[in-house]
């Protein structure tokens, strides 16, 4: 199996040489030349760990042991051997994604995507260390943490937006133990942040820096999408198992969407055999996306809203590409839509493509206000508490039951712990939100009875062990001179 770049099928790479490099040297996304069938029925007996490496296997062939790896990845750091589970709330069914070591859903590819990297470093015969960057606006900084702390041939450096991330998130992020990981705080937002590395990554081209060869945790690696495959059909053989469908029922899934990772892992799984049937795009206030799979205009050129769900705060979806890729496999096309949104900042697809768009999606969006009120219902009617990404999709899939629903089971993905956005949450439920965001986890809890997981409560008392803040400028240097340190 070969890998090709979205935007020149001749650009190809193996697997393993995919995941390492993350990004095709012409800007495209890595792409399979063909996605694999699996033998979904027999699948959907297996238990969650034996999936993941079967679909792993299918995605990246070239790996030897995809069960070790698999195994090794997961285990201990979820609450649950079944990693993911699926709880039904009303008649809808949500699928809990967050209960891994970080509480976010980045847990269940950012678990692996270390291994699979450590791996492919191996197979590619490569002696550098792989130097991880990254940016975060919060979430993704420690599930990359967790993930990449202490795994060998690699290190890690994560950048985050001074005063820019919640109190939890950071200090989740500050008191990150192991000895191959940094943490520091740019003076600036998260923009200056992102672009900060994307420039380390530019500049970096240009003159290698010796023993050690730089890469990304970020959404647009391969080996980070393949992993979110597999609970999609572990959610399907859980409504077989609760006898709620028969083994061929069209099963539909509502996604709270930002970068397109999640939602296009579901449309993988469709293409790889599972009967899916429609895959709902959440959005919030941000809703190019619902504009797009409406319209077929794809257009950034929009005013970008802060909302309750930052998470989904995002104006280019990255992980559309693949789909316009997978629909069209025109590459030359998916080239110069890209060019029209670099270029331009929006673009155009043809009828035919919207056509084939809207027969596999459908969409909607929310805004805070909407999230809140239906925290607040779901809470009061079912006893069930979301977060506020989680809230976006579940109101959207409301919308969807009421106007095309055909009786099949809605699952709604649930993408974070609500002790992730306590204050949001505790607003939603009418409660008064106190300064102090710590206090805040406590009172949500006083109020509910909802355990908080146990990383997130005994975070208070962990020792800060990450203090370096500095200015923006100074961000190529830090790296430069962490590079060149031979123990951290
Ligand atoms: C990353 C994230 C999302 C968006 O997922 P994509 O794969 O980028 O679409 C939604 N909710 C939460 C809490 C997230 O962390």
């Amino acid at each position: 199996m070969k890998y090709q770049s979205t935007r020149n099928r001749a650009l190809t790479a193996s697997p393993a040489a995919a995941v390492l490099r993350g990004i095709a040297p012409d800007g495209g996304l890595y792409m399979p030349e063909a996605i694999p069938p699996v033998d979904w029925q027999s699948l959907i007996k297996e238990d969650t760990l034996t999936m993941s490496a079967r679909i792993l296997s299918a995605l990246l062939p070239d790996y030897p042991d995809m069960d070790a790896l698999v195994r090794r990845g997961y285990a201990g750091k979820f609450e649950t051997e079944e990693l993911t589970p699926l709880v039904k709330v009303g008649d809808r069914y949500v699928l809990e994604l967050f209960r891994g070591p970080t509480s976010a859903f980045k847990d269940v590819a950012l678990s692996l995507l270390p291994l699979l990297i450590s791996e492919a470093r191996g197979m590619e015969g490569i002696a550098d260390e792989m130097l991880i960057l990254t940016a975060t606006s919060g979430d993704t900084g420690k599930a990359a943490l967790e993930g990449f702390h202490d795994v060998p041939g690699t290190r890690i450096i994560v950048f985050y937006p001074h005063g820019g991330v919640s109190a939890v998130q950071q200090a989740q992020m500050v008191t990150q133990e192991g000895g191959n990981v940094k943490v520091c705080a740019v003076c600036g937002n998260f923009d200056d942040t992102q672009t900060g590395v994307k420039k380390i990554f530019a500049a970096c081209a240009e003159k290698n820096l010796p023993g050690v060869r730089l890469s990304s945790a970020n959404s647009i690696n391969i080996g980070r999408l393949a992993p979110q495959i597999v609970y999609y059909f572990k959610a399907y053989a859980d409504l077989v198992r609760s006898g709620r469908i028969q083994v061929g029922d069209k099963v539909h899934f509502c996604v709270p969407t930002g970068n397109f990772g999640d939602i296009l892992a579901g449309y993988f799984a469709k293409r790889m055999g599972l009967p899916v049937g429609r895959l709902i795009c959440a959005s919030n206030r941000n809703d190019v996306l619902t504009e797009f799979l409406s319209t077929g205009v794809y257009d950034k050129r929009r005013t970008f809203y802060k909302t309750t769900s930052p998470s989904m705060d995002i104006l280019v979806s990255s992980n559309l590409e693949r789909l316009l890729s997978l629909l069209t496999e025109d590459d030359a096309y998916v080239a110069s839509l890209m060019a029209d949104l670099n270029e331009r900042g929006h673009y155009k697809v043809s009828e035919a493509l919207l056509t084939k768009l809207q027969a596999e999606f459908s969409c909607g969006c929310c805004d805070d206000r909407a999230a809140a009120e239906t925290i607040g219902k779901v809470w009061t009617e079912e006893k069930y508490l979301c977060d506020p990404h989680t809230a976006v999709a579940f109101h959207v899939a409301e919308q969807f039951g009421k106007t095309c629903g055909d009786g099949a089971p809605v699952v709604v993905l649930s993408t974070a712990s609500p002790y992730k956005f306590p204050a949001a949450v505790l607003s939603a439920l009418g409660q008064k939100v106190q300064e102090d965001e710590f206090s805040v986890m406590e009172d949500l809890h006083a109020c509910t009875g909802i355990p908080v997981p146990r990383n997130l409560a005994a975070l208070r008392e962990k020792t800060v062990r990450h203090k370096d803040v500095i200015a923006r400028e100074d961000m190529l240097s830090y790296v430069l001179e962490k590079a060149g340190e031979t123990q951290w």
